[in-house]
């Protein structure tokens, strides 16, 4: 079948990143949901922030999130610029540089620390990254936690047709490639370089919810309106092609999963299905069973 004859997804809507807060003192990141209330229509991802670009001057006393719980789904961190270290309450531990991405499975509960790695924090230098949180279905939300360090040279890359620039493939597959994340429900996640006057076609699941963050340069999707750096256009999950025109040499994150389409309750770093469950994660939290950091 060529994608001539696929079914366009609908653009739903292009949407703007809220006002920049600090997380922590080292991440300073713009919100582009839950805060423009999408819900539905990006599930199963519940959160992404966008940090920086920003520069940071050297400090021998890196900057970042100190130690603080997650339960019930996934934290994904996909860097561009900078580095970050991780470690928490299971004993997992890693760093991300360019090009890396982590993902750590809060899952029953963990405590974690993301730091600005120390060598990166003692120069200094620019930080960009994406943090995205993925829930997790009601059977998983109590499974043991996991970590998975993906690093730049584990991540496939493919080329688009035509020289219209590269694909890399984080998770789920594109063009026979397979993206290294092992995610509990389908889940794909491609960092993608398009050139300026080129298109890229994609053809994505039926049925999966598909969002475009542009990081770099000016795009748009299946006739929407040119998104800039830090928007977010958001489809419909109906139809699997989509075309992304590139009007200046950009960079894209695809982010699309099949919708888990539970109820959601969240509460700060916990995000269960009923407020019951949530009650629970406080109180297990407070009660010191998400662990410690030694
Ligand atoms: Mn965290």
């Amino acid at each position: 079948m060529t994608t001539s004859t696929l079914v366009p997804k609908e653009v739903l809507g292009v949407y703007r990143p809220g006002s920049a807060h600090m997380v922590g003192d080292g991440f300073p990141v713009r919100n582009l949901f839950p805060s423009n209330e999408l819900d539905q229509a990006v599930d199963p991802f519940l959160l992404l922030d966008y940090a920086g670009p920003q520069i940071f001057g050297p400090t021998d006393h890196p900057r970042g999130v100190g130690e603080h719980p997650h339960r019930g789904f996934e934290t994904v961190t996909i860097m561009y610029q900078g580095a970050v270290a991780h470690r928490d309450s299971a004993g997992n531990a890693g760093v991300i540089g360019p090009g890396d991405v982590q993902w750590m499975t809060a899952a029953s509960g963990v405590v974690h620390e993301e730091l600005h790695e120390a060598d990166w924090a003692r120069k200094g230098g620019i930080f960009q990254a994406i943090q995205l949180w993925v829930n997790l279905p009601r059977s998983r939300k109590m499974s043991a936690p996991g970590y998975q360090t993906l690093l730049n040279a584990e991540i496939p890359k493919a080329e688009l047709a035509g020289g219209a620039g590269h694909v890399r493939v984080i998770a789920g597959s594109f063009q026979g490639r397979k993206g290294p994340a092992h995610t509990v429900t389908p889940v794909e996640l491609y960092d993608l370089a398009v050139v300026a006057g080129h298109r890229a076609k994609l053809n994505l699941p039926d049925g999966h919810n598909t969002s475009v963050f542009v990081v770099q340069g000016l795009v748009s999707m299946n006739g929407s309106r040119d998104a800039e750096e830090a928007e977010l256009i958001v489809c419909r999950r109906n139809g699997s092609l989509v075309v992304i025109e590139a009007r200046e040499d950009s960079r894209i994150l695809i982010l699309s999963g099949q919708p888990i389409g539970e109820p959601i309750a969240r509460y700060g770093p916990f995000v269960m299905n009923t407020k019951l469950e949530l009650v629970q994660a406080v109180e297990d939290y407070k009660a010191g069973k998400m662990g410690h950091l030694s």
